[in-house]
């Protein structure tokens, strides 16, 4: 403590009014400290055990604006300490409110409790955010009409600022118990205050929403390296997951902006997700192979044949295929369901085979039914025991949940986004229409209804109205495929 002589009629002037602050403003808990328990207790009580309190810190926070601030720093946008000439405080809360601690300069984890887990912490999510920009560090700060020198600055992000001044007068002291040196800037740097209003306030909410939002996206990919190369904001503006497929499959795309992406003649709108925007492309059969630009990207789509498969079946079971009045009526239903989709990602985790079974007709096979040119076999067909309970590939909600003439006992899940899975021939329903599902829900029973030669799963996903690869999907999911990992997998 170094108090100057222009500073003894504060001293004396705002001791009283703290005081008086104290037993007016302060919340319950300093309160309790001062009228109900000894410090001993109150120490025992109100610290996180990380955060020894002083003994005495109340007697303290009489003295503060006579301290003099040395450094401070911000770990994110809740968290950050001043280191006082003779002690430190800290805040939780952005800077509203400021504690006194025992210790000299708190330890990093003391201060963000979730920066070891393997979620992001704020601050991570926020060095994120900044990565391969430059963020100001003024050296003169602006309140109201007035220029103050200052002896350091830290910015969390390009818009929310911290500054010490070089010279700490405390006059704005008085009314306010929790007293610090510090000044802040919402707008770049433009403009400082040493109080925390309802602009600085909403500034902040608004920061943490954003970054809510970032995590969110984050955490989708398969470790944080990934996810700060997709997501660190000095690369591309546009990203493929993958960037190399086949006839078949389907690809995620990102960009950092609203719009929409042309391919194969149609035009797909980009939905918002977390801080960027996707879509997926379906990749048909019809699609050659070569080099096609997605935005400043290139999308490589290798060449890749499928076997043939003869299916010999009753001519009852192919006179059952005649029925396009009963065929065109459920693909009416079928169509409505898959017209609308989440407009978000309705999964977290990988995808997982809704049954093990034996894979009977593997995907993209080109069939021959009766000798006959039928069509390419655009899903997985899985053989298991009647009654084998098929799960759900991952969460979503029930799109459709049906008899149909073809399909049979079928079922439709939207997982967000135009992705549906889709599950045929089952022997009983355990969904309707409309029902949320967790990944590995029991929707129904595995069975042999509709054009079916026995009990087994037809399985597959449709991306916008296209089949796409059920094993891209199996033990991972659209946000792996940024690696490549999946793009070669039969
Ligand atoms: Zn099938």
């Amino acid at each position: 403590m170094k108090p100057r002589k222009n500073w003894n009629w504060l001293l004396m002037g705002s001791a009283f009014i703290l005081a008086a602050g104290v037993v007016v403003g302060l919340g319950g808990k300093l309160r309790l400290d001062f009228f109900h328990v000894s410090d001993k207790e109150s120490a025992a009580m109100e610290s996180p055990a990380s955060v020894p309190a002083a003994p005495g810190a109340s007697n303290e926070a009489v003295k503060l604006p006579a301290r003099e601030a040395v450094q401070f720093r911000m770990t994110d946008l809740n968290h950050g300490w001043i280191e006082y000439s003779d002690g430190t405080m800290v805040t939780d809360d952005g800077g509203a409110t400021w504690r006194n601690t025992g210790q000299s300069v708190p330890a990093a984890a003391a201060l963000s409790p979730d920066g070891q887990s393997k979620q992001w912490s704020v601050s991570e999510l926020i060095e994120l955010q900044n990565s391969g920009g430059t963020l100001p560090s003024p050296k003169q700060a602006t309140i109201g009409s007035t220029l103050v020198p200052v002896k350091q600055s830290q910015f969390l992000t390009k818009l929310i600022g911290w500054a010490l001044p070089a010279s700490q007068p405390g006059a704005h002291a008085e009314a306010d118990e929790s007293h610090h040196p510090l000044l802040v800037t919402i707008d770049g740097g433009l403009t400082w205050q040493d109080v925390q209003d309802q602009a600085v306030q909403q500034a902040f909410a608004a920061e943490t929403e954003q970054l809510k939002k970032l995590r969110e996206e984050a955490e989708r990919f398969p470790d944080k390296e990934t996810a700060r190369q997709v997501l660190g904001s000095n690369v591309s503006a546009w990203r493929l997951f993958p960037e190399s497929a086949s006839r078949g499959d389907v690809v995620l795309v990102r960009h950092n902006g609203p719009g929409t992406v042309k391919w194969l003649g149609k035009s797909y709108t980009l939905e918002p997700f977390g801080a960027g925007y996707y879509t997926y492309l379906p990749i048909t059969m019809q699609t050659k192979p070569g080099a096609y630009p997605i935005g400043d990207q290139t999308l490589t789509i290798k060449a890749k044949e499928f076997e043939t498969q003869y299916l010999k079946v009753t001519e009852q079971l192919e006179s059952m295929r005649q029925d396009t009045q009963r065929i065109n009526a459920d693909q009416k239903k079928i169509d409505a369901a898959r017209s609308k989709s989440a407009e978000t990602f309705l999964f977290s985790s990988d995808f997982i085979q809704p049954i093990e079974g034996i894979l009977t007709t593997p995907y993209g096979y080109t069939r021959y039914v009766n000798d006959k040119f039928d069509s390419a076999h655009m899903a997985v067909d899985l053989a298991a025991d009647e009654g084998t309970p098929v799960k759900a590939t991952n969460d979503g909600i029930v799109a459709l949940a049906d008899n149909l003439y073809l399909t049979g006992n079928s079922v439709y899940i939207d997982h967000g986004m135009g992705l549906f899975s889709q599950y045929a021939h089952m022997s009983e329903l355990r969904v309707k229409t409309g029902d949320k599902v967790k990944r590995g829900d029991i929707i129904g029973l595995v069975g042999t209804t509709g054009f079916s030669t026995g009990p087994h799963l037809h399985f597959t996903f449709w991306a916008h109205n296209v089949q796409a690869n059920p094993n891209l999907f199996f033990n991972s999911n659209p946000f792996h495929w940024v690696k490549g990992e999946s793009a070669s997998k039969p």
